[in-house]
């Protein structure tokens, strides 16, 4: 058969492997091992159900088998094997590829990172083999089938002989280079290591020839060569091992092995549960958000064994949606083999583990967050978004379970603090949490509007992300202290004399206030003396439930354009000397009065970082006062 391309995302992928720079090349086997285990998987699993299909559970293995002569290492499995057509699918591209985010990535990021994206899989065979032969058969074909490739060229598929059904994997390992060894990996002293240190849970034997050397009966100085075969790997499930027999290590390699992952996990949970229903589950937080969370294509869920058998793959179940970046597995013996997808969704044991699991993670955050301050930040600064999506997501439910999880960054220190912490330095007879919204910390703190709340020592949290007003929104109150945005009208931070002069001066000015508020009456929804600032002359503060942030964020959201108002307030400090010069045109030209409203309102915008209708007639404006400056 004629010479076939590779799809253009997993030529790149491979180009990666096979110029692949990095040092640790020998994880190809644990890979092809992992595939190979998969594989017995399905077809043990099809087995049970299919009465077409026949297996022999004693005899389900992996066999590896060193060639020094031809430089050849083989591995062979007895699982499902592949159709033509699955050749051609699953080696041909990249499964996880066709994601728009790997060719923009591509540019910025080096080699490792892309490779650790994409996790690794079968074309990291590359790294090591100049020419990969993969012969196939699958138990849905009469035929068996031959994958061959020498790189990046392409591939070709072929009819070959193969008597069983299983998959056999040849590499043709490379030369050994100045900085490379490759000569190890058909050693068998070597090979016999990286089984023990990937590959030692791996539920199915891993069979490999090996030659021993034996003292000659009756000599004493002549050997001869006795070929023995040995398994090299305990099978033992990592997860049914005692906790304290595992070391953080083991736990590292299962998870990059298992995960396809290439950095260890930020965190292990690993849980034994005795009782109405018993499980044991191995959990993960991964150092990084997978490369497609935010795709269509992403699936959350756990492995689901039963008694060591995996039964499914990614069951969603297992998970709530704002944990849905945890990895890992859960086994039981009390789940039935032969038990259906559909049925698993309405099974009561799967209900209760589900709901055990999740409250298992939240104790263990909020264990983290309580001893370990700097790893939960680094936990929350990966996975915080998804915490708080989690609180207004399927109707709120889980809002009070999240809110002790939460994190904002405080004017108090500057970092990230719990609601907690925010309430216990709270000053006496402060019944409000106060927030500024702002896109950086810097452009928070050139709001206005902060600045007096600041000056009499309240403690304001900023929030710098779209979603966080949306969460205290959802949140409404955290210990009977309700949440109050500092740029909203209903913020009362002046003493009794302070609003009493306020009023005053507001009774005073009445005609003024009103021109100015008739000259902005499309804009704005009234015009007002405040007293909550200090230097600034002008700030515009909402009333009503959407902020100015809320509205912009609704606003960016495609399809919204500029559907949304927030209801806005252009106040005016009533300390500023601006004032006076208000009343002065009050007085005597009251056009310029007009003018002036509308430079300070459009001032206001420009601080809050909002559009301005027209920007022309505003650098007009700003022209013709610069000319008249003496
Ligand atoms: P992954 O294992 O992460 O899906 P790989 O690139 O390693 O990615 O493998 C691609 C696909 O090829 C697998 O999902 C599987 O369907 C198939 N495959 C790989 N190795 C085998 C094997 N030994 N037997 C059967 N199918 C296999």
């Amino acid at each position: 058969m004629s010479k076939k391309q590779f799809k253009a995302e997993s030529k790149r992928v491979l180009d990666l492997m096979i110029n692949s720079i990095y040092t640790n090349k020998e994880i190809f086997l644990r890979e092809l091992i992992s595939n190979a285990s998969d594989a017995i998987d399905k077809l043990y699993y099809r087995s049970l159900t299919d009465k077409n299909i026949k297996v022999k559970q004693n005899n389900l293995e992996i066999n590896i088998k060193l060639d020094k002569e031809n430089r050849n290492i083989i591995i062979t499995d007895n699982g499902c094997g592949m159709t033509e057509k699955d050749l051609e699918t699953n080696l041909g591209t990249i499964a996880k590829s066709g994601s728009l985010a790997f060719k923009q990535e591509h540019e910025k990021k080096k080699d490792i990172d892309i490779i650790g994206q994409f996790g690794v899989g079968f074309y990291s065979s590359f790294m090591v083999s100049d020419k990969v032969i993969v012969k196939s058969k699958s138990p849905d074909e009469e035929k068996a089938y031959c994958w061959t490739s020498e790189g990046i060229d392409g591939y070709s598929i072929d009819e070959c002989e193969k008597e069983d059904i299983g998959t056999q994997i040849i590499l043709h390992i490379k030369e050994d280079t100045d900085d490379e060894k490759y000569s190890n990996f058909i050693d068998e002293y070597k090979i016999k290591e990286l089984i023990k240190r990937y590959s030692d849970y791996i539920r199915y034997p891993i069979k490999m020839e090996v030659e021993h050397s034996h003292l000659k009966e009756g000599t004493n100085n002549e050997y001869e060569k006795q070929i023995e075969i040995e398994t090299l790997n305990s099978m033992i499930p990592i997860w049914k091992k005692k906790k304290g027999e595992i070391k953080q290590e083991e736990y590292d390699e299962f998870y990059m092995g298992k995960f396809n992952d290439w950095e260890k996990p930020l965190k292990t949970i690993h849980t034994e549960v005795e009782g109405q229903y018993s499980y044991n589950a191995l959990l993960f937080i991964p150092n990084h958000l997978p490369y497609d969370y935010y795709t269509k294509n992403y699936e959350k869920g756990l492995q689901l064994y039963s008694n060591g058998v995996l039964i499914m793959d990614k069951c969603q179940d297992l998970l709530p949606d704002y944990f849905g970046f945890v990895k890992g597995l859960v086994d039981s013996q009390d789940l039935s083999l032969n038990i259906s997808r559909e049925m698993l969704q309405h099974d009561r044991q799967l209900r209760v583990i589900a709901r055990n699991i999740e409250n298992k993670i939240k104790s263990e955050l909020e264990k983290m967050l309580k001893e370990s301050r700097e790893e939960y930040e680094t936990f929350y600064n990966i996975y915080g978004t998804q915490l708080k999506y989690g609180t207004y997501d399927n109707y709120e439910v889980n809002k009070d379970k999240l809110k002790d999880l939460l994190l904002f960054i405080s004017s108090y220190n500057e970092k990230l603090v719990t609601l907690k912490e925010y309430i216990e330095r709270m000053k006496e007879k402060q019944d409000i949490i106060y927030y500024a919204v702002g896109e950086t910390i810097d452009k928070i703190k050139g709001l206005p509007q902060i600045e007096l709340v600041q000056d009499k020592g309240y403690e304001i949290l900023y929030l710098t992300e779209n979603i966080d007003e949306f969460v205290l929104k959802v949140l409404t109150e955290y210990e009977g202290k309700k949440f109050v945005n500092v740029c909203s009208e209903n913020i009362d931070i002046g003493t009794a004399e302070e609003n009493e002069e306020l009023k005053k001066l507001a009774e005073d000015n009445r005609d003024m206030i009103n021109l100015m508020k008739e000259t902005l009456k499309d804009d704005v929804q009234d015009v007002r003396f405040t007293n909550r600032l200090n230097k600034h002359p002008v700030c515009l503060t909402t009333e009503g439930a959407m902020s100015i942030e809320m509205e912009k964020t609704l606003n960016s959201q495609i399809g919204n354009n500029d559907a949304v108002k927030a209801q806005t307030i252009l106040e005016i400090n009533k300390n500023h000397i601006i004032v006076n010069k208000l009343k002065e045109l009050y007085s005597n030209n009251k056009e310029e009065l007009k003018k002036y409203s509308k430079i300070l309102y459009t001032q206001a915008r420009l601080i809050e970082g909002l559009k301005i209708d027209n920007p022309t007639e505003y650098s007009n404006w700003i022209c013709e006062l610069i000319s008249n400056v003496k």
